[in-house]
């Protein structure tokens, strides 16, 4: 709904996009902010659990052994690995926690291409509705005004190209597997076989002879080798970082921000937030959530502000029928729709 007010209101903007590589844009500048006003910062300092004690965090235990003890503690680490940190102990705590593992994630890796020209495509994003793999690609250099690209990387790169795939399981057009089944090189050039046949045409747009480079998610790792179940080989790639997705139902898996535990806050975009989306402006909600949680245990007055999300009054009818047939126990008119028309294909498949 909030993607389409912006779509719709030409007041708005449809979609805002960094003038820059995400670091520089946007986590650099807020990294020296943040250290300028005596933040301490330990990156790649991988923890390995909280110690928990008389209903709260005692400290917590670095994967190099290392003890930290602190005041607060806020967890913001993704949804496969915060289940690492419930402890039974702390889950008698907190229970809401247990739940973060029955979110559901799914597969959305990236990758880049950069290119001998700068192809600028359409001023946005491109959604490749017949590419199997379902892309969506985003020309950066057009946006990207505050980014020189002939200071960095091989001189003759004049044009990047950023890739998301989110099918992982329909077969491809080149390997005729899915990308989970690919290797690293293999998912490359598949996508850029996907790109090419759906832009290639009336004109040529992309050609191999652009091509200098690529970079793909290095989340996503290859493995190979015999199945432990199956008597067969196995070959792919796993996915050290899967996105969450919220599907329905997921609202009440989604623990709070602040979750009961007095010295614990959590901080990411799995946490009950206004948005239906595992998108940064969940995760910084999160954040802000965290914040003041932290703030009223410590007498702090002063708040961050939350969104509330806009809904147009028009669906107001609707959303209250709808809450009457649930208290009635009732199936959503959508579910009955789509059950009819189940009835119905199945009637005609069989004439
Ligand atoms: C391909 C792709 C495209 C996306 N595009 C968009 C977009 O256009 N707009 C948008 O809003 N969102 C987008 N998202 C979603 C967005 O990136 C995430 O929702 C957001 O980054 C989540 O933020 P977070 O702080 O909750 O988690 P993360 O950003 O995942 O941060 C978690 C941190 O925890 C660290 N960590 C992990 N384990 C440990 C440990 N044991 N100890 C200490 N630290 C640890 C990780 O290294 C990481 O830095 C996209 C996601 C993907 C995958």
């Amino acid at each position: 709904m909030q993607l389409l007010f912006g779509q719709l209101d030409p007041s708005r903007p449809t979609e805002r996009i960094l003038n820059g590589p995400t670091n520089e844009a946007w986590i650099d500048p807020w990294v020296a902010y943040l250290e300028e006003l005596g933040v301490e910062f330990r990156p790649a300092t991988p923890v390995r659990r909280f110690e928990v004690d008389g209903g709260q965090v005692a400290g917590l235990e670095l994967a190099d052994g290392n003890q930290v003890r602190s005041d607060e503690y806020v967890l913001a680490v993704p949804v496969e690995v915060a289940p690492e940190f419930v402890t039974p102990e702390l889950a008698r705590v907190a229970p809401e926690l247990r739940r973060i593992d029955r979110l559901e994630t799914a597969w959305m890796n990236g990758i880049q291409f950069y290119l001998r020209e700068d192809v600028e495509l359409t001023r946005g994003h491109q959604v490749y509705a017949d590419a199997p793999w379902a892309l969506t690609s985003i020309s950066q250099r057009q946006f990207w005004t505050g980014c020189d690209l002939d200071e960095r990387g091989p001189e003759e790169v004049a044009g990047v190209l950023s890739v998301i795939a989110s099918d992982w399981d329909t077969p491809g057009i080149v390997y005729d597997k899915p990308a989970r089944r690919c290797s690293r090189e293999e998912i490359a050039t598949e996508i850029w076989e996907q790109l090419k046949r759906h832009l290639d045409g009336p004109e040529t747009r992309l050609t191999d002879g652009l091509l200098v480079d690529w970079f793909l998610d290095p989340a996503l790792v290859e493995v190979g080798g015999a199945s432990e179940t199956r008597d067969e080989t196995v070959e792919g790639v796993e996915n050290r970082s899967p996105l969450l997705i919220n599907t329905v139902g997921a609202l009440r898996n989604r623990p709070p921000a602040d979750v009961g535990v007095p010295n614990l806050t959590i901080a990411s975009d799995y946490v009950r937030t206004n948005s239906d989306l595992a998108s940064m402006e969940s995760a910084n909600e999160a954040g802000r959530r965290a914040a003041n949680a932290i703030c009223r245990r410590h007498g702090v007055r002063e708040t961050a502000r939350i969104w509330e999300l806009e809904e147009p009054a028009v669906l107001e009818p609707f959303k209250h029928h709808d809450r009457i047939r649930y208290r009635l126990g009732l199936p959503h008119p959508g579910a009955v729709t789509q059950s009819l028309r189940r009835v119905t294909s199945r009637l005609g498949g069989r004439a």
